[in-house]
């Protein structure tokens, strides 16, 4: 046997391929892992399949198909009011982990520190160690995870290469307001930090908020990547689509990296995107999932768990602390506990942090069919039962 040692010595299976293989083994129903259980608009198949048949079936160019570049480059601008140029600022990319590993390894050398903010997204610290960098982990802290500007002025240093920012949050469902923006402009302001921003649920922002992209803030655009996803925005994370921005200098940088992580994204998919974007059909995604969200939040609000704002993503999260013996567990124990014992998947928030730090709060995802909503929430009031 060859002997090695592991780049990533503390990581396993993702929590939510875990908890997926587990809801699955328990015939759960499954709230872990954020994925829609409906299809997508038929005509965005029929779309596709012309694409298939019209013979885009061999590589698309190295940073996406122009038409499907130009089809963003107008929404960003109607959207959020600033100019990418579809020529040399936008790349289509193999999904938002691929593009924000790209960001990561066109930026990262060893020994560079980037910060994030924990709960952070599963991806985001391994990227930093594959590329010989240091995470430099914000904690935020339930219920209102709230970042903290000190930590942030602290936690920079000569050393700091990025700064990684998500809003709409996965998995904590608060948003980032104008004002924290101002404070993110604020402390970079003399700095070379780049910004990494995943916004892959922009279009999920409830109860008449705003989404705050970077894209807004000129003084942060010019410093930023912006991630965002068709898969979370037309209901098909299977086809692994994505997209970043950036100013040029910046996404020069970004496709050196790129073309020889994956050189180019899936042809078809990109050529039935192109006509299908400009429909607007996600624009609508806000009423559509906040009454998802309300659907779930009122079955549930009586089965014993303390529910937490969900201002914006696919979650809602839950404390359960305060109940007896089941606070005993950890959020871990009590997850694989409600996915066996209750029969309803979700995913343990203390995943999100790099040392497992527990405030026993879950994550639940609604991005479901009414029917299977009420199924998990007829299933939760058991707890209630107890
Ligand atoms: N983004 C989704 C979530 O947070 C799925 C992630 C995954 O399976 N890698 O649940």
């Amino acid at each position: 046997m060859i002997q090695f040692d592991s780049k990533l010595p503390h990581a396993g299976t993702t929590i939510f391929t875990h908890m997926t293989v587990l809801a699955q083994q328990a015939n759960a129903v499954n709230l872990g892992q954020g994925f829609p259980d409906f299809d997508c608009d038929p005509e965005l198949l029929r779309l596709m399949q012309e694409a298939l048949q019209s013979g885009h079936n061999q590589y698309a160019p190295m940073a996406g198909v122009p038409a499907l570049r130009e089809a963003v480059a107008q929404q960003i601008q109607a959207l959020y009011g600033r100019t990418y140029d579809p020529g040399t600022e936008i790349t289509i990319t193999a999904g938002a982990t691929q593009a924000i590993h790209a960001a990561i390894s066109a930026l990262v050398r060893p020994g560079d520190e980037v910060i994030l903010f924990e709960p952070a997204f599963d991806s985001y610290e391994p990227a930093i160690l594959l590329n010989g960098g240091k995470p430099v982990p914000i904690r935020l802290r339930a219920p209102d995870y709230r970042p903290d500007w000190d930590a942030v002025l602290a936690a920079l240093s000569p050393r700091t290469r990025a700064i990684l920012i998500n809003s709409p949050h996965n998995p904590t469902a608060r948003l980032w307001t104008a004002e924290d923006m101002q404070m993110l402009a604020e402390v970079l302001r003399d700095t070379n930090v780049v910004v990494i921003s995943d916004e892959v649920y922009e279009h999920m922002v409830f109860d008449g908020k705003r989404h705050e992209s970077v894209a807004r803030y000129p003084e942060l655009a010019e410093r930023s990547y912006v991630v965002s996803s068709f898969g979370k925005a037309f209901h098909i994370t299977g086809w692994k689509i994505a997209y970043c921005l950036a100013p040029r200098a910046l996404m020069a940088e970004f496709q050196k990296a790129h073309q020889f992580i994956v050189f180019c994204t899936h042809a078809p998919s990109q050529h039935a995107l192109a006509q299908y974007l400009p429909c607007g059909a996600h624009l609508q995604l806000a009423a559509f999932y906040q009454q998802k969200r309300d659907l779930f939040v009122n079955a549930v609000a009586n089965c014993g768990l303390r529910w937490l704002p969900s201002e914006g993503s696919y979650f809602v999260s839950a404390s359960f602390a305060h109940l007896p013996v089941l606070g005993e567990m950890s959020s871990l124990e009590f997850s694989e506990w409600l996915t066996r014992e209750i029969g309803v998947a979700c995913i343990p928030l203390s995943a999100f942090y790099h040392d497992g730090f527990d405030e026993k709060v879950v994550r639940f995802c609604f991005a479901k069919r009414e029917d299977t909503l009420h199924e998990a929430a007829r299933r939760l009031q058991r707890l209630s039962e107890r």
